[in-house]
């Protein structure tokens, strides 16, 4: 199934796509409770999952008179975020120069903050006045669906809600700069996702999807999840030995090889410049530069 937030008529709503993805069931027109997709996940009711299934083989609202939003638009946290998750990423980092552990002995976290998350169709600020260089970076998202602490591995996958496209947006010069990830990936409209949440029972464990971003339809980034050094069951056992990831939890799993400043010359964005990040299953995330 497949989760969405989007505006119609004026009004955010929230609920699910039809199976075909042409069309929408809000949660109030099918006089459910929730008010959101993030109310949804941290208290999920059974009765409502059956009218979640009986609506999404049935046309709803055509997809073509919403404006979606990203999936849950104000994050429950900051997103935690993997730095260095592909082995072939971790090798054009240098031409970044952000300093990382290169052997990747270690899984590498940091915080990208959120007030708000940008969804699909939406405007990428630039923020020219104090970064030039705007890079993109897709990764597939973890959206947990229970709260987890000390959750081992194996069992792992049961608190994981879903799966969406995430483009980890990026200003290098700000990265390089003050020597951290922080600032430099937290800008506004810097953490895009959707244009769904997927639940996880329409995935194969272990993962192996196809991960791909594009710039004005030109592949950049074009690897699989199979090739992440530390996957999300790994991280949620990890992560939940010190730290409660509470339904709602956003894991940004870490991008592939590719990204603009990974190229000689390097290849970051300018206005009005089309990025699409594409994952097998979880739909195109498609942003314009403003
Ligand atoms: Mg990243």
């Amino acid at each position: 199934m497949k989760f969405a937030t989007w505006v119609h008529n004026g009004c955010e709503e929230a609920g699910i796509f039809s199976k075909d993805l042409q069309s929408v069931h809000s949660f109030a027109s099918l006089g459910l409770s929730c008010g959101s997709v993030l109310d949804f996940i941290i208290s999920p009711k059974e009765q409502d999952m059956d009218a979640l299934r009986c609506a999404e083989g049935k046309n709803g609202i055509p997809a073509n008179d919403i404006m979606l939003e990203a999936p849950i638009p104000v994050p429950r946290h900051d997103i935690i975020c993997l730095g260095i998750n592909y082995a072939d990423h971790a090798r054009e980092t240098a031409a970044i120069g952000v300093s990382a552990d290169k052997n990747c002995s270690q899984c590498v976290y940091f915080s990208k903050r959120t007030a708000r998350a940008l969804g699909h169709g939406g405007i990428i600020e630039n923020h020219f006045d104090i970064n030039g260089r705007l890079d993109y970076e897709a990764e597939l998202a973890v959206i947990i669906g229970k709260d987890a602490r000390r959750v081992k591995k194996e069992n792992a996958w049961d608190y994981v809600f879903g799966l969406a496209c995430f483009n980890d947006l990026s200003a290098r010069d700000l990265q390089q700069k003050h020597n951290q990830w922080f600032f430099g990936k937290s800008l506004d409209t810097f953490t895009a996702f959707g244009p769904y949440i997927a639940t996880l029972d329409e995935f194969e464990i272990p993962l192996k999807l196809a991960v791909r971003s594009r710039v004005n339809g030109e592949i950049r980034q074009n690897a699989t999840t199979a090739d992440m050094i530390f996957t999300p069951d790994f991280v949620i056992e990890e992560l939940s030995a010190g730290m409660t990831l509470d339904a709602g939890t956003i894991i940004a799993t870490g991008t592939p090889a590719g990204v603009g400043a990974g190229f000689t010359p390097h290849r970051c964005m300018k206005p009005g410049d089309v990025c699409e990040i594409d994952i097998e299953g979880c739909g195109v995330l498609r942003n314009t530069v403003g």
